[in-house]
């Protein structure tokens, strides 16, 4: 690995699973100090030792990100401990798979909250942050599905619509500032998020039928794309990136 972003603080949300733990582990290893974001505080202490034990900086911050204290507490936390806010990788969220007809609202509302809502709270408090310093890079995690919707995804394809659109319409807003903004939209990863889906006859197409029938991206993967958005030159903005498995259709 490289020295790419010594000196560079990097928040990631959903950092105690999946992705997220592999984007910290990535930017901590090209020498960023990584602030560890998610809700299972125990998953993110024993990250934050696995970073140390590799010679990287990280710190575990127990945070939920519908909490708009929680977000608050989270970056004022982040310029106590580093003073700046240089990346802030927005990856935490949730994919509660149900026909509308059978949906629960409840699963509607955490979806909303989570995969955008506090996607957009947590950019909003971290970007005078990057104003003030005249650079920083906020990279959100979107899917394939924020560019197709597909039945029995309506409301998760809905909260990718929605970061997409967020995403786009920021960057028109901040780009000539130096801040620069990257969406990533992975096809299928092997990771927990499949786990919670709650309609068990979606959840068995997945697991059993489609996971097993390609060869998933693996959470590195993705991380690896992130890690390449945020080592380029500050005048080169990776917008946005598509990332499937090669034998998804
Ligand atoms: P995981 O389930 O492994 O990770 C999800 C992360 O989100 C966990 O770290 C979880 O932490 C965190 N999270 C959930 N709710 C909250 C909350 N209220 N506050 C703070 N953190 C929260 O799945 P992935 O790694 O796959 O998912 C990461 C991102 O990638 C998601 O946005 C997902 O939509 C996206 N994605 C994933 C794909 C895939 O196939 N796996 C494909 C396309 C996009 P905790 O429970 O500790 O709070």
């Amino acid at each position: 690995f490289d020295s790419k972003l010594d000196g560079q603080v990097a928040i990631v949300t959903g950092a105690s699973s999946g992705i997220g733990e592999a984007t910290a582990t990535a930017l901590a290893s090209r020498g960023a100090s990584v602030v560890l974001a998610a809700r299972r505080k125990n998953e993110l202490e024993a990250l934050a030792d696995q970073i140390e034990s590799a010679g990287g900086d990280s710190l575990p911050v127990p945070t939920d990100i519908t909490e708009e204290d929680d977000i608050d507490a989270l970056v004022e936390t982040t310029l106590e401990e580093f003073d700046s806010i240089d990346v802030l990788v927005n990856n935490a969220g949730v994919m509660l798979l149900e026909p509308v007809e059978r949906a629960d609202r409840e699963n509607f509302r955490q979806m909303v909250e989570v995969n955008l809502l506090g996607l957009m709270n947590l950019t909003h408090a971290a970007l005078p942050v990057m104003q003030e310093q005249g650079a920083g890079h906020i990279v959100n995690v979107s899917s394939t599905a924020g560019r197709d919707a597909n039945a029995n995804n309506s409301g998760y394809s809905a909260t990718k619509f929605g970061v997409n659109a967020f995403s786009e319409s920021l960057r028109q807003e901040v780009t000539t500032e130096g801040i620069r903004t990257t969406i990533i939209e992975p096809g299928a990863v092997e990771t927990e998020l499949q786990e919670h889906v709650p309609d068990e006859e979606i959840k068995e197409q997945i697991e059993d039928g489609f996971l097993d029938s390609i060869t998933p991206l693996q959470s590195e993967d993705i991380a690896d794309a992130i890690a390449y958005a945020v080592t380029r030159p500050q005048h080169i903005s990776i917008n946005e990136m598509l990332i499937r498995p090669t034998d998804q259709q």
